[in-house]
């Protein structure tokens, strides 16, 4: 690899754009489901349509075959309910699940999850990847069933979460697209949702993008328009130099604010969590006890142990008891389902007040992950089934470390030495949040039944919903969605697309061809807007400082944003994705603006509004753009199940879900 010291000694200038600039060109295409963002639930949402006999384009912004948070691997498959091997059932599930979260949580999206979760899963097995012992590696592992070879995580008991080797899981549903006949438009960036008559609030009918690479326009006209582009990020926090980004930084919620614009409701976009920023290590390579590591032994400085706790803080007594509800607790809810860290059904942790214990002396730092500890196979599912099908850990983390001579059989792995308080979490290599450096929390578009968003033609898939969960959410959601908006697609009308709406898009996605007065970069502006979402929509937020927030974005919007300038198409992408996160930061001040009332449960503090989750305000929180503001509506947490509604989740999904092919 030549590093750019050595290209200039070598060449003398910069390299000129290696692709033809097309900004002159429109690309017009038309589909019957149009699958925005080849994520996780794009890939099943666009692999379950075509399935049921219709045309499907998906356009990526990036390369479908890696791209997304889920495109270098995954390790747990959660929520597996319908495995052979599970003792809870989707509806019990989902209930507690629901409460869990103080019922600020998507039902049907859960439910979803639950009900559908095992059979994505199965349908990735026959795709390619692997999701057993098939080599008997781990036979008579508590954790693993002889008969099927599956292999559990979390609680041994009730068997819901499993490990799988999922490094390959995004190459294998690419070929899968491809096999299937999917039209995939890598490199094509969704800028804006075309909409019935170019109106806020009217049908979908397709979307508007710009290819990464050329800058050419490309318009795809669908009968039915599924939203897969995750979660937004670089809202609060953006450095490209040093941070080692855990989320893919890619992901800016240009979807997220596309169906904003054209008018689709939201829920929960008050929620944000502290994130870490540039104090965060690699992620799981250094020395934890949190999901991928969860069960290691922590020892201190001088090898004595961290004590494991069960949900009622009462010690543990053996490595096998980590791995097992408490008395009374029906099962274990694992990592990685964005419940609060409060609920009933708590997996086994690391003493809560390990702060104190380093403070009075007691544990003395450094801290070590000790696998020796563990019996044989679960240091081996840690360092190994799962550090190496992980995201972002099997390559920088498993390779890294194996290569440079660390055995988990006989090593212990350092954890950063950091504030005491930063120790109250076991994911030590998060180092310590800061309160005004946030990050999305759970917030989304609002769903149906059918997964539909409340705009006719749009569905939606994975963390575009409100309440999103994880990989087997996605990918069930994206099963179940990509099924809906197919049937939908059979019967739906040809809508004409607006022009006036095109040219308007053209025009504002295009204008740092041409910036006003002087220019200014891209991360200039991306840097600019963390800094107004930091100051004025930090941890500790009031109506004053929300308004003063909400007008400098404006301002922003109308001074500085009009400077940036860019060069090329990938610098045009990133100017065009400053506009998103202007947008996206405005919805977040406006739903902040309209809960009046601070939430434990969505981490929300108004210091103006102190009061702490009153009864008026336990319901969502449900915005939308209108074409003069804003409206918002409080909406009941479980509308879904409310009449005309089914009162149970089952029934639910028995009168909506379209059969499987
Ligand atoms: C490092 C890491 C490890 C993880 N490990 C696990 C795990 O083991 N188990 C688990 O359950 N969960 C895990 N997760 C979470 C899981 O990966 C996500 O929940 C899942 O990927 C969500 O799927 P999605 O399709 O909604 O979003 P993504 O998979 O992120 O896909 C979104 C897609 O949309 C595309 N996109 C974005 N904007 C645009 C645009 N404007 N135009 C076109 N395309 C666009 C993106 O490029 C991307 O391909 C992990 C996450 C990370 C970051």
């Amino acid at each position: 690899m030549t590093t750019w010291y050595e290209y200039l000694q070598q060449h003398g200038t910069l390299p000129e754009w290696p692709y033809p600039v097309q900004y002159d060109q429109e690309h017009v295409l038309s589909t019957d489901v149009l699958v925005l963002g080849g994520g996780i639930a794009g890939c099943h949402a666009a692999i379950n349509a075509r399935r049921a006999g219709v045309d499907v384009i998906v356009l990526e912004k990036e390369a479908t075959k890696w791209s997304g948070n889920g495109g270098a691997g995954v390790d747990h498959w959660l929520s597996a309910c319908t495995n052979p091997c599970s003792q809870v059932t989707p509806e019990d599930f989902t209930r507690q699940v629901v409460q869990d979260c103080g019922g600020y949580d998507c039902g049907p999206l859960r439910y979803i999850n639950a009900r559908e979760g095992w059979d994505a899963l199965l349908d990735c097995e026959q795709m390619g990847v692997q999701i057993r012992d098939v080599r008997g590696e781990f036979a008579g592992a508590a954790f693993r069933d002889d008969e099927t070879g599956l292999l559990f995580a979390y609680d041994y008991h009730a068997r819901i979460d499993l490990r799988v080797y999922g490094h390959n899981m995004k190459p294998m549903l690419h070929r899968q697209l491809k096999r299937l006949g999917v039209t995939i438009l890598d490199r094509v960036m969704v800028t804006g949702l075309l909409t019935e008559g170019g109106a806020i609030g009217t049908r979908v009918i397709g979307a508007m993008g710009l290819h990464t690479r050329t800058g050419a326009f490309v318009i795809v006209k669908a009968k039915a328009t599924i939203l897969a582009t995750g979660l937004p990020g670089r809202i609060w926090l953006f450095s490209t130099e040093y941070r080692p980004t855990f989320r893919d930084p890619n992901l800016t919620g240009d979807g997220t604010a596309a169906a904003w614009n054209a008018g689709a409701q939201f829920a929960k976009l008050e929620e944000s969590y502290p994130d870490t920023g540039t104090l965060a290590y690699l992620a799981y390579g250094v020395g934890n006890a949190h999901n991928t590591w969860h069960g290691a032994s922590i020892v201190d400085a001088n090898g004595t142990e961290v004590p494991w706790v069960d949900r009622d803080g009462r010690p543990l007594q053996s490595v096998e008891e980590r791995f097992l509800p408490s008395p009374g607790q029906p099962y274990m809810v694992g990592h990685g389902l964005r419940v609060p860290t409060t609920y009933a059904n708590h997996v086994k942790q690391l003493a809560p007040d390990l702060p104190d214990r380093i403070r009075r002396g007691e544990i003395v730092l450094p801290l070590y992950a000790d696998l020796t500890r563990l019996p044989a196979h679960e240091r081996r599912a840690i360092f190994g089934l799962m550090v190496g099908n992980e995201g972002r850990t099997r390559v920088p983390v498993y390779e890294t470390l194996t290569r440079a001579g660390f055995d988990p059989d006989r090593d212990r792995l350092q954890a950063p030495v950091m504030h005491p308080e930063a120790y109250a979490h076991a994911n030590f290599w998060a180092g310590m949040a800061v309160p005004h450096w946030r990050q999305w929390g759970t917030g989304g578009v609002i769903v149906d039944w059918d997964l539909r968003t409340t705009l006719e033609g749009l569905y939606a898939a994975g963390g575009a919903i409100y309440g999103a969960g994880a990989h087997s959410s996605a990918a069930a959601s994206g099963r179940y969605a990509g099924r809906k908006a197919a049937a939908y697609a059979r019967t739906a009308r040809e809508v004409t697309v607006d022009s006036q709406q095109i040219a308007r898009e053209k025009a504002r996605v295009y204008a740092p061809l041409q910036p006003e007065g002087r220019p200014i970069g891209w991360k200039e502006l991306n840097a600019g807007i963390c800094r107004i979402m930091q100051d004025f929509c930090g941890q500790y937020k009031t109506a004053t400082t929300l308004q003063m927030g909400l007008r400098l974005l404006r301002e922003l919007r109308e001074s500085e944003a009009r400077a940036v300038a860019a060069a090329n198409p990938h610098e045009l992408m990133h100017a065009v994705e400053c506009q998103s996160i202007m947008t996206l930061g405005e919805a977040i001040m406006q739903a902040c603006l309209a809960r009046q009332a601070s939430s434990a449960l969505l981490n929300f503090v108004r210091l103006d509004y102190p009061a702490v989750d009153p009864e008026e305000w336990r319901v969502l929180v449900a915005i939308r753009r209108t074409s003069d503001g804003v409206a918002v509506e409080k909406l009941p947490l479980d509308y879904y199940l409310r009449p005309p509604h089914a009162p149970t989740y089952e029934e639910n999904y028995a009168l909506h879900a379209e059969p499987a092919r």
